[in-house]
């Protein structure tokens, strides 16, 4: 029978996934691990697929085991608050940096077998609350499962989304995806077609994933060594 006590030893007393210590933080790491990852924290900014793309990590699995565990460990339930207090940390870097206006932040669309707020979600609550925009949530979907209703709108299928809401998508507006991870940024492009390609249009992201690889934790790495190559 899961109680509160059970509840509060799975995830209140989890430990850092940077060294296994019980004094973690808000956003999950150790003060010493958040530390030594803060060498790590920039104001990236990129091109991907010609889209202007903002993160507070550059993510290559394998180079740095704190990193890789701290994405993993984020995926995990009830990271509100962890995501919320790296919003934080993704606004102080890009102080100064950021384009002012009326942006409005969306969330990338989940997966198929995502069901209700996700990751992406409380990412985008955080930077919008943060920033002082308007947070829309998520606007489209993946088709299939629970979506199979809104697959009528045949010109959203065409970029392999669904619409999600009614709210009208102007072309001038200014618009920011809100991604936990971004890798090709066939996501984003998708959306930004979806959205008529407006004339503004950011992906504002934890970690940009540079080199796309099945190793995203340390034993993937040791594995690799033993067997004598590099992942
Ligand atoms: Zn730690």
């Amino acid at each position: 029978m899961e109680t509160s006590w059970s509840k509060f030893l799975l995830f209140g007393l989890s430990a850092c996934p940077g060294c296994g210590s019980y004094w973690r933080q808000e956003g999950l790491l150790c003060a010493t691990c958040e530390a030594i990852l803060s060498v790590k924290m920039a104001a990236h900014v990129e091109k991907v697929e010609g889209l202007t793309v903002r993160s507070l990590f550059q993510w290559e699995p394998g180079e740095s085991d704190i990193l890789s565990h701290l994405i993993l460990a984020l995926k995990g339930p009830h990271r509100a608050r962890a995501w919320r207090h790296w919003a934080l940390q993704f606004a102080r870097h890009h102080e100064g940096h950021l384009p002012s206006g009326a942006w409005q932040v969306l969330s990338a669309p989940s997966s198929k077998k995502t069901k209700g707020r996700d990751h992406a979600d409380s990412w985008g609550e955080g930077l919008a609350d943060l920033h002082g925009l308007r947070f829309e949530g998520k606007l489209f979907g993946r088709p299939g499962g629970s979506h199979r209703f809104l697959n009528r709108d045949r010109r959203m299928k065409e970029h392999g989304l669904v619409k999600l809401t009614e709210s009208p998508v102007n072309r001038h507006r200014a618009w920011i995806m809100a991604d936990d991870i971004l890798t090709t940024g066939a996501t984003a492009q998708a959306v930004y077609r979806a959205l008529q390609r407006p004339k503004h249009f950011e992906i504002w992201c934890l970690a940009r994933r540079t080199h796309i690889s099945c190793a995203a934790s340390g034993s993937m790495l040791r594995l690799g060594e033993l067997k004598g190559f590099q992942i």
